[in-house]
């Protein structure tokens, strides 16, 4: 046994995490917290200041690591040079938080607070837990003389909650420094029972993308007393019953195809049954129908649309001269945001309706292939943090950073460390949190991860 220990240790140098490793990463997360990232408030280059101050503490030279501003805000860009044996690997993260109000929280969301297991605070989990623990695990390789095969670069955001400008800059600096994939903490991650046994872990290979369309009608209007038989608001009712009912083409990829099988066997029932003769056949209508029918699958069988917002009118009696809605759409990776306008104007088929991107923020990108060295990458680390468990991969209905390095032709992945009971799962919520235990798991699989594709 001691033998046997032994011999793996020198095979597997550098060692997995010493003693006293998730109690440093646990005091970093703890600091992190103390820094109130959200938008508006200046303290992302504050914290990026102070991570860069613990990253050159831990080894790395000043000169390694790049802090960019950015109005209010800041980009971090450590490069850790490898032998070059293989293009550069970037790994990925978030600094800034979501807006959190202390009168709404139990606690003081901007102090972490260490209570019954737990480390509370806003950013805990998203995303301040896995940008801390990679940037653990890089100091603790650093310190145990970890040579990379390949340069590391090391991306942190600082405005993924709202315009991602950094990370569309930092996607741009990845593809010029011949950056061949991305890790990205912010997406995947699995869940835990009661018990803490592991359930499942999601390898993030695609998100949907995020756009608003705005549907317009204008009109002379005029006195309410003397209508005209041409109304905005009725046209534009008419417009939105037609938007509210169209279904876009079910759509599967080889991520879903994986996700849905592994869903249909876990889950059962008819909806189980759905997802595997979905997989089976994709124009299986009665299956399409059953999964439409559940805000749990429709998202992950092909683009939808829905009327979120409306406005109309300017006067109780007058006709009125305007109407819009706002009309929110998850599109399939891959889909461009002009097709999905023009399938919306296909749809409401009514010359006097303009559609129109609400505004040029938004983003496509397509799903990333599974490679097979970041699939076994990522299977050996999930097995050695949490034995028993094997990843499957997924598509996000949000989106990441990711969208913009997929954008640039920059295959990424979410490959979060984190795992926890569905229960705890509070990002952007109140009172959001992280147990105490899941910082050992999430240390070793960045360890087993970041020399697996470095090495
Ligand atoms: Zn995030």
């Amino acid at each position: 046994m001691i033998r046997i220990l032994t011999l793996s240790l020198l095979l597997a140098a550098p060692a997995l995490a010493a003693p006293g490793d998730a109690d440093d990463a646990k005091a970093m997360l703890k600091a992190g917290i103390g820094f109130a990232t959200v938008k508006g408030r200046g303290q992302v280059p504050a914290y990026a200041d102070w991570l860069k101050s613990r990253l050159v503490a831990g080894g790395f030279a000043p000169g390694d690591i790049v802090i960019t501003p950015a109005g209010e805000t800041a980009r971090l860009h450590l490069v850790w040079k490898g032998s070059g044996k293989r293009p550069p690997l970037a790994l990925a993260g978030h600094m800034d938080v979501v807006e959190a109000n202390p009168r709404d929280w139990t606690r003081d969301p901007f102090t972490a607070v260490e209570e019954g297991g737990f480390v509370f605070g806003r950013g805990a989990s998203d995303n301040k837990f896995d940008t801390t623990m990679i940037a653990a695990t890089l100091i603790a390789l650093k310190r145990q003389g970890f040579k990379p095969g390949r340069d590391i670069h090391f991306f942190l955001s600082g405005d993924e909650e709202t315009s991602g400008a950094t990370a569309a800059a930092q996607a741009a600096e990845a593809k010029a420094a011949g950056v061949e994939l991305l890790l990205n903490g912010d997406s995947g991650g699995g869940l835990v029972d009661d018990a803490g046994k592991p359930l499942f872990y999601s390898l993030s290979g695609a998100e949907k993308s995020y756009a608003d369309y705005a549907l317009t009608v204008t009109d002379p209007g005029g006195h309410s007393s003397r209508p005209t038989g041409s109304n905005a608001i009725a046209i534009l009712a008419a417009a939105t019953a037609k938007v509210a009912a169209y279904q876009f083409p079910a759509e599967i990829s080889d991520i879903t195809r994986a996700s849905l099988r592994d869903a249909g066997t876990k889950t059962g029932g008819a909806l189980g049954a759905a997802m595997l003769a979905f997989v089976a056949n994709p124009k299986d209508t009665a299956a399409i129908a059953t999964l439409r029918a559940s805000p749990d699958t429709v998202g992950q069988i092909g683009t939808t649309c829905v009327p979120t917002m409306v406005s109309g009118g300017h006067a109780e009696n007058a006709l009125p001269q305007k109407a819009v809605l706002n009309v929110n759409c998850r599109i399939w990776p891959g889909v461009g945001l002009e097709t999905v306008r023009g399938d919306l104007e296909r749809v409401v088929a009514d010359p006097r309706v303009k559609v129109a991107l609400a505004n040029d923020d938004f983003h496509s990108a397509p799903p990333s292939p599974l490679r097979p060295d970041v699939v076994a990458a990522v299977t050996k680390a999930v097995a050695t943090a949490r034995p028993g468990v094997v990843p499957v991969p997924g598509m996000d209905a949000g989106a990441s950073d990711s969208l913009f390095y997929r954008a640039a032709g920059i295959p990424s992945y979410g490959v979060s460390g984190l795992m926890m009971r569905g229960e705890d799962v509070l990002i952007h919520g109140l009172n959001e949190r992280v147990p105490v235990a899941a910082i050992a798991p999430a240390l070793v699989h960045w360890r087993v991860l970041i020399t697996e594709m470095a090495k």
